[in-house]
């Protein structure tokens, strides 16, 4: 058995700009993520947060160093690999949803695989709906669904494919302190019932307390990195 962390950072930077106009979002990351473990990563406003989560995820390409998941070198991979990377490997839920307003809750959750050109394993995409509690809205436009409702979309939608990864970027941003909290337990259970790996930035201490382990960021650098004691 391999115990190679899933996904791996080496030395990240990423620069905005030239010259005196620089922005240092990332400055020199390094980081493990392992299988089946719960991450938050908190930190001020431009602070890297989501430059990080982008580079880890191939949707942005780092100045220097590498990110390596699941034993592929994703960062000199040319963008159809990385796309089809992507698309395998990774889900993605933003603070905003990014639904597809003309498709149905449904429709949105299997959007993954039908761009895939794959069959949706129907046991699997029912255990979802039935985890999320969306089946009675299926049928429903994203702007027919309460915000707490399209995030929980979002999230069966990340799952959908099986990816090795989940990366969140605060995806309770939006949301008021109840669905919060249903997305906050939704994505604990992901991690507890089937295994999911999961990066999420939070605002929310409390939110941080859900995860395994928290990563502190400031100035694009990783300045904490602690193991979160299970609450009695
Ligand atoms: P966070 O998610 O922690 O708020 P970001 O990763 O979005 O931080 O941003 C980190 C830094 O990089 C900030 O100073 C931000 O202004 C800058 N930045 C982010 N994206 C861009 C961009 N596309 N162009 C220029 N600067 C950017
Ligand atoms: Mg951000």
């Amino acid at each position: 058995m391999s115990h190679a962390p899933l996904v791996s950072a080496q030395d990240l930077t990423r620069q905005y700009g030239e010259g005196e106009a620089a922005v240092h979002a990332l400055a020199g990351v390094t980081a493990e993520f392992p299988a089946g473990e719960f991450t938050a990563i908190m930190g001020a406003s431009g602070s890297g947060k989501s430059t990080l989560m982008h580079c880890l995820a191939g949707l942005d390409r780092p100045t220097s160093g590498t990110v390596t998941l699941d034993g592929v070198e994703i960062t000199t991979l040319d963008d159809n690999k990385l796309t089809a990377l992507r698309r395998d490997k990774i889900g993605f839920i933003f603070q905003s949803f990014n639904l597809v307003p003309v498709l149905t809750a449904g429709e949105n959750i299997e959007l993954p695989l039908t761009i895939a050109g794959r069959e949706p394993d129907r046991e699997w995409i029912e255990q979802l709906v039935d985890v999320v509690g969306l089946g009675d809205r299926l049928t429903h436009r994203p702007a027919e669904l309460s915000g707490g409702q399209q995030q929980r979309v979002a999230v069966a939608r990340a799952l959908a494919a099986r990816p090795a990864i989940i990366f969140a970027d605060e995806p309770t941003g939006n949301l008021d302190s109840k669905s919060s909290a249903e997305v906050m337990q939704l994505l604990r259970r992901c991690v507890d019932e089937f295994g999911q790996t999961i990066v999420m930035v939070t605002h929310d201490a409390g939110h941080a307390q859900v995860a395994d382990r928290l990563l502190t960021l400031s100035d694009g650098q990783i300045v904490a990195d602690e193991r979160i004691a299970v609450a009695v």
